[in-house]
């Protein structure tokens, strides 16, 4: 047999091998609607409820540096990007399960500090912690989350609904974490340097980067778009297809296109991008729109709704519209400020196996 090492085929190579050995056990289970390919999978509790399944892994050096990640905005985070996915199928987490593996060099208060940060980010949700395991590590810290959540029939969003038309729209402001993550790893590198030429380091991380505060914290502590799901529900809008932004706007848009067969145009001048990134991206000598579109990260919400959803939509100040669905044979573009029609196929997201 031929051997590929993963970068070569990358993460979504990778998933595509996984789904056909793992495929065919679905057919085994009717009351599993939904199995890999969407945010979450989906499992018929009856005949209006459904429950929805995710998880979602954190490594040491691949997702976080604890040098300057603090432990408690980890454990944060590893409920938020979980209890995101549950959002992007517009549905209510219910329950998490915790599996840790941990190296023997770390102290228990460590360990509690991040439970810490879970129980916190959970309780904000609404989500109990119902389980877990442990084991020891011999390389770094590996966090798995698990989370479940429940929707009714005719609240669901899948990624596969949208159609030519729809409004593409999205929550909150994007490229702040790329920003955030710029900022933490300039802020490592002074700290190695202090390190190396044996002075000590005494600057307060979170104080000193005080005015960047937004861009640090949509970094160490995103926050997964629940109250937007609230919104929804109460105010009976139901997107036609949904995901969260994990990896980029442009990644994240082709896979809603691909899913639902159709074309998108969205508008470069639409975007939102907070003051803070733009002025970060400055700094950086870099391009605030390119973060916006494939930093990842942003754990915001990416999804469609059908033209006359408009007003409904526009009632909420941390949703844009930033462009519209079009028939699958017009492609997958961005207008940018000048004009140009710029093909999304071109900027694409992170991928963990490749970067
Ligand atoms: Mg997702």
């Amino acid at each position: 047999m031929a051997s590929n090492l993963i970068p070569e085929i990358g993460e979504f190579g990778l998933i595509g091998k996984i789904a056909k050995i793992a495929g065919p056990t679905l057919e085994a289970v009717p009351k599993l609607i939904e199995g890999i390919g969407d945010d979450c999978a989906v499992y018929r509790l009856s005949e209006e409820l459904l429950q929805v399944s995710t998880t979602d892994i954190l490594v040491d050096q691949v997702h976080f540096d604890l040098l300057t990640t603090p432990v408690k905005h980890l454990g944060s985070k590893a409920m938020s990007v979980n209890v995101s996915d549950i959002c992007a199928m517009n549905a209510i987490p219910r329950y998490a399960l915790v599996s840790l593996a941990i190296p023997p060099s770390f102290p228990v208060e460590m360990i509690e500090e991040l439970y810490r940060g879970m129980a916190n980010a959970a309780a904000e949700y609404g989500v109990a912690i119902a389980g877990g395991d442990t084991s020891s590590s011999r390389s770094g810290l590996v966090i798995s989350v698990a989370v479940t959540g429940e929707v009714t029939e005719e609240r669901i969003a899948y990624r596969r609904g949208a159609s030519p038309g729809d409004l593409v729209c999205v929550t909150g402001m994007l490229g702040g974490a790329a920003a955030g993550l710029r900022l933490l790893m300039r802020e490592k590198d002074i700290m190695l340097e202090h390190l190396e030429n044996r002075e000590t380091y005494d600057r307060n991380l979170m104080a000193d980067l005080e005015e960047y505060r937004n861009a640090i914290r949509s970094q160490l502590l995103p926050l997964a778009r629940l109250d937007i799901v609230k919104f929804f529900h109460s105010a009976g809008i139901r997107p036609t297809s949904m995901i969260d932004i994990s990896d980029g706007l442009s990644s994240e848009l082709q896979h809603i296109c691909r899913s639902s067969n159709t074309g998108a145009l969205i508008y470069e001048n639409s975007i939102p991008i907070g003051p803070e990134t733009r002025l970060t991206a400055e700094e950086f000598q870099d391009d605030a729109l390119t973060w916006a579109l494939t930093g990842g990260e942003d754990y915001e919400l990416l999804f469609t709704v059908p033209k006359d959803s408009l007003q409904d939509i526009s009632a909420h100040r941390d949703i844009s519209v930033i462009g519209e669905i079009t028939p699958p044979e017009e492609g997958i573009f961005i207008r940018d400020i000048y004009g140009m029609k710029i093909d999304l196929a071109a900027i694409s997201g992170f991928d963990h196996f490749r970067s």
